[in-house]
This record gives structure tokens, sequence and C-alpha cells, in this order.
């Protein structure tokens, strides 16, 4: 079970700014969440602080049954998918695959299955043996969501994934994406995602339910129909 839990959260930075204020959000066990809204609202300060990437100044946040505020990331249950890859260069998809699960000591056999896994439902097979500097931005960015599927997360964070990708890309990974959270839902093993743009037809077609921030504040919290298309 992983329900994500905002409560009363938070966050004043180090220079006095008050980013985030008061956001209360339960997002449900195997639920598409996307957070919303203009840039500098604070979705990804937001989306930080759930992945642990950012300290939580006020509030409690709890994945599953968990208090987490004080958890470090790698114990969250949680795998993020960035804006630009974050890929390692100097390893080609296979090792930028594998890696995280050789630092949590799987066994080998276990990393193979996963990575053919992996690559078999992102179509990426072909260029396992290919560094970053040798593959597309949507090629990347494909290698990027494998790295986070291989680890079977329980929640999946997603910090504006396909802006840096052409439109006809966007809508390919936008179903992509789509796809893999019904895969896993269909395979009795949902995860939760939480996935952030400033794009309206993400949240529309994304989403299971949209957040709308604005200046760091909780606005609306519904469904893409009923934010969207309200008489
Ligand atoms: P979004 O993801 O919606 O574009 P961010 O979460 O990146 O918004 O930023 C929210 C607000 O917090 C912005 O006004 C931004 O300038 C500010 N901010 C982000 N990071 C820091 C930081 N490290 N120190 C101070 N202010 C920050
Ligand atoms: P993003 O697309 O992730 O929102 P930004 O350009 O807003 O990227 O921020 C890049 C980095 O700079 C982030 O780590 C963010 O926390 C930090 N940052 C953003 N705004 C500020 C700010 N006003 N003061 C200090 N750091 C900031």
């Amino acid at each position: 079970m992983a329900q994500v839990k905002l409560h009363n959260i938070n966050k004043i930075y180090d220079n006095g700014f008050h980013a985030v204020h008061d956001v209360c959000l339960d997002i449900k066990d195997g639920e598409f969440m996307v957070l919303v809204g203009p840039s500098g609202c604070a979705k990804s300060t937001t989306l930080r602080m759930v992945a642990g990437l950012e300290s939580i100044s006020a509030g409690d946040l709890t994945i599953g049954d968990k208090l987490c505020n004080d958890v470090p990331p790698k114990d969250r249950g949680i795998a993020m998918v960035f804006q630009n890859y974050a890929l390692y260069p100097h390893m080609t998809a296979r090792e930028n695959l594998s890696f995280g699960l050789e630092t949590a000591n799987k066994p080998k056999e276990e990393i193979e299955k996963r990575v053919a896994e992996a690559a078999e439902l992102l179509e990426i097979t072909e260029l396992l043996d290919r560094k970053p500097g040798q593959m597309s931005g949507g090629q990347c960015q494909r290698v990027a969501l494998g790295r986070a599927m291989v680890r079977k997360p329980e929640v999946f964070l997603f910090d504006e994934p396909l802006s840096n990708l052409d439109a006809k890309l966007r809508v390919s990974m936008r179903m992509r994406i789509s796809r893999l959270h019904q895969q896993l839902k269909d395979s009795g093993r949902p995860a939760t995602m939480i996935y952030v743009t400033h794009d309206q037809i993400e949240a529309m077609t994304m989403g299971d339910r949209v957040c709308i921030l604005n200046k760091g504040a909780v606005m609306q919290v519904d469904t893409p129909m009923n934010v969207y298309h309200r008489p």
C-alpha cells in the first residue's frame, strides 16, 4: 500500500522565501495525480519534498503508513524521473538501468530479468549498449523511465519529464507512461504516480486527478473532467 499524504506541508527556503503554504493532499494507492500550474508555483519543490531531495519545513508526509519527513530518499519506496533524464553519461543504457539494483545488492539474474523486461516494454532492447551521448532525447527519456521501472517502486515521481522532447515524442511518451500505469494496475501491483507539469494537455489526459497549484498553495483537486470541462 502506498498512498501518499501531504498534511499541512510548508517549505521555507534558507533565504526566507515561503514557497509552499499548508499543502494538504491525499493521493490514493495506485492513483495517478498530476500537479499542474504555472512556472514558479512550487510544483517541483512539492515533488522534491515527497522525494526527500528537499527538506520539509513544517507538516507531515506519509508514504504508505510511514511518516517519511526524515526518511532518506532511498528508503521511501520512490523512483523519480527528471526533465533532464539525469542518466550517467559514461555508462551504457544497460549499465544505467542496472546500477541502482547493483548498489542495492540484488542478485545478478534478478537484475538481468528486470532490465530485459523494462527494455522490452519500453522498446529499448536495441539501445542497451549505447551511451546517452549516442541516443536521442526520446531514447534517453525511455531509458530514464526504465531506470525508475526496474526498481519496482511503489511510487513514481515525474518532474516535467517530457518538456525537453518535441511535440510528437511528447504524445508517444505520454501514452507510454499512462500505459505503464495501467499495466502495473492490471498486473496486481499498482504504482502510485505523481506527475508534475505546466502542460494542461498532459494534466487533462494523464491524471486520475489533477491538483492545481498557485503560488505554493492548492487551488483545486479534482478529476480532469471536473477541472477542465465543467460547463
Ligand atoms: P515550479 O516547479 O512550479 O516551477 P519551483 O518549485 O521550482 O516551481 O519553485 C517555486 C518557488 O520557489 C519559485 O519562486 C522559486 O524561485 C523558489 N525556489 C526554488 N528553489 C529555491 C531555492 N533553493 N531557494 C529559494 N527559492 C527557491
Ligand atoms: P526547474 O525546471 O527544476 O524548476 P529551475 O531552473 O527552476 O528548474 O531550478 C533549478 C535549480 O535551482 C533547482 O534545484 C532549484 O531548487 C534552484 N532554484 C530555483 N529557483 C531558485 C531561487 N530563487 N534561489 C535559489 N535556487 C533556486
